[in-house]
């Protein structure tokens, strides 16, 4: 095979199936060079997390196997976009450039790179592979973005259906001009070595990825009614995977579509609507850039955050509040990379409401230790449970983390499993009267409304 080669740069899409950059430049015929880049400068590129690292090390490791499989390499570099870019197309004499879109404020960053190398007359071509639907395509009737999550979804069901996925390139020509090794980059933990609980969690690659998601589809679909229920194995654990974009929301959407039990087709609505929730927060995040450090609402700016003792964050960090159900979540995403759905708005709640830290303090705990730690999901829900958000629950809705455990841990199965001392002389007692501090957000909520 000879030509000019073809760039692929690989971002948030990790995986050779449903891959339309990678088919793309397959589909061209001549040599392909598979590129990551570590860009932690690039303007609106916000650097990785811990847990987030560990994850990506292991995807990149199964990835490159993959594709050496196939006959391609994958390429690792380190730099930011704008210079890495131009350098590897002089290097190798590539004459055109293939990426999948992202939705956040990096993406400036790749519409000036693609009128720099358009300019210089070579070919450079996005597409649409993380979304199903493109966050600009739906408007509502007056052609804005919508601010509410259901009349959203609606407008995207009655869109045409999601297009089936591409199958992976049965042979890649690949080219290698020489990268960094992955070691090199050191994304694992060493001193301490906190990642025991994720080793034991998860497996990293899109092999890891479709083995959850025939498994969610045969076993636990069945019961995502009860999703709620935290000690029950009844949602994917999808997150991670569809972060890092070893499998496509395309993939998961024609999988959950077709093919299902009787039992588990019930909950098949249900489950694409949270698959929904993921697409609602890339639109939120498209309008809004800066989503994750910025009042969605802008009358939250007026709210009066504590500032607490480093300390006292820490009982929230680590599981030390004394409030059971907050102590179970925390404990678990700090083992696993991972926490509940319903967990992660409890201990939100817990830490805007009853100890009123600015949710942006939790965001980044969050963004910290989360393996599928996103940049929309995570500034969206955090900002809804804080009710600063997009169709966010009102700031008066104070979760009581006590009547939510009673309601979705009855027996006490989920705290027992990550809070073995709970009842003993050894569990804190808890850090806040939790009637007292709810009263006490509300009472501040209050004065910043009055004051309005
Ligand atoms: P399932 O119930 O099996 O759902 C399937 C997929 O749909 C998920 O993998 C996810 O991609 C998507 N999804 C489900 N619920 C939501 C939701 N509420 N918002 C957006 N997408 C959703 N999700 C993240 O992917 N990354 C985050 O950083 C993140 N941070 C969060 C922070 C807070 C404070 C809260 C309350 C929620 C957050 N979520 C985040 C949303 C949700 O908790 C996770 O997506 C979900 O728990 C992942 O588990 P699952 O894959 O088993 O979900």
């Amino acid at each position: 095979m000879s030509g000019a080669p073809s760039i692929v740069w690989l971002r948030d899409d990790l995986r050779v199936a449903d891959n339309p950059a990678l088919a793309a430049a397959v589909e061209r015929g001549r040599p392909v060079v598979v590129l990551y880049l570590l860009d932690e400068e690039s303007a609106g590129v916000r650097p990785l997390g811990g847990a987030s690292r560990w994850w990506l090390h292991h995807s990149l490791e199964r990835l490159g196997e993959e594709l050496a499989g196939l006959g391609g390499a994958l390429t690792l570099r380190r730099g930011a976009a704008e210079r890495s870019i131009p350098s590897l197309i002089e290097e190798t004499g590539a004459d055109a450039v293939y990426w999948n879109r992202r939705y956040g404020a990096a993406r400036q960053t790749d519409a000036a790179l693609k009128s720099r190398v358009i300019d210089d007359g070579l070919e450079a071509t996005s597409f649409q592979a993380s979304l199903l639907f493109e966050p600009w395509t739906i408007t509502t009737g007056a052609g804005g973005p919508y601010g509410v999550f259901t009349p959203y979804w609606k407008a995207c069901m009655n869109r045409a259906e999601p297009r089936e996925p591409l199958p992976a390139p049965t042979r890649i020509e690949g080219i290698a001009p020489g990268g960094d090794a992955l070691a090199d980059w050191t994304l694992l933990p060493t001193r301490p070595d906190w990642a025991e609980g994720l080793r034991e969690t998860w497996t990293p690659g899109s092999a890891g990825a479709h083995d959850r998601l025939e498994e969610f589809a045969e076993e636990m679909l069945a019961d995502y009614h009860r999703r709620d229920e935290p000690d029950l194995r009844a949602t994917s654990m999808l997150s991670p995977h569809l972060r890092f974009g070893e499998i496509s929301p395309f993939e998961v959407w024609h999988r959950i579509r077709y093919g299902l039990s009787a039992a588990a087709a019930k909950n098949r609505d249900k489950f694409l609507s949270e698959i929904g929730w993921r697409e609602f927060s890339y639109h939120i995040l498209f309008h809004h850039p800066d989503l994750a450090t910025r009042n969605y609402r802008a009358d939250f700016d007026a709210f009066p955050w504590t500032t607490p003792e480093d300390a006292e964050l820490d009982r929230w960090r680590r599981g030390r509040t004394g409030i059971p159900i907050v102590d179970a979540g925390m404990r678990q995403l700090w083992r696993t990379g991972w926490m509940h759905n319903r967990v992660r708005m409890i201990t939100a709640s817990f830490l805007t409401k009853n100890l009123q830290v600015d949710w942006r303090t939790g965001e980044e705990w969050f963004w910290d230790t989360l393996v599928d730690a996103d940049e929309a999901s995570n500034a969206a829900s955090w900002q809804w449970v804080a009710g600063s958000g997009a169709d966010a629950a009102p700031y008066f809705r104070v979760f009581n983390p006590e009547l939510q455990a009673k309601k979705f841990d009855p027996r006490g199965e989920y705290v027992h499993r990550w809070v073995p001392e709970v009842g003993t002389d050894e569990y804190p007692e808890p850090m806040v009267d939790l009637r007292e501090s709810r009263q006490a957000a509300l009472d501040a909520y209050e004065a910043v409304s009055a004051a309005r």
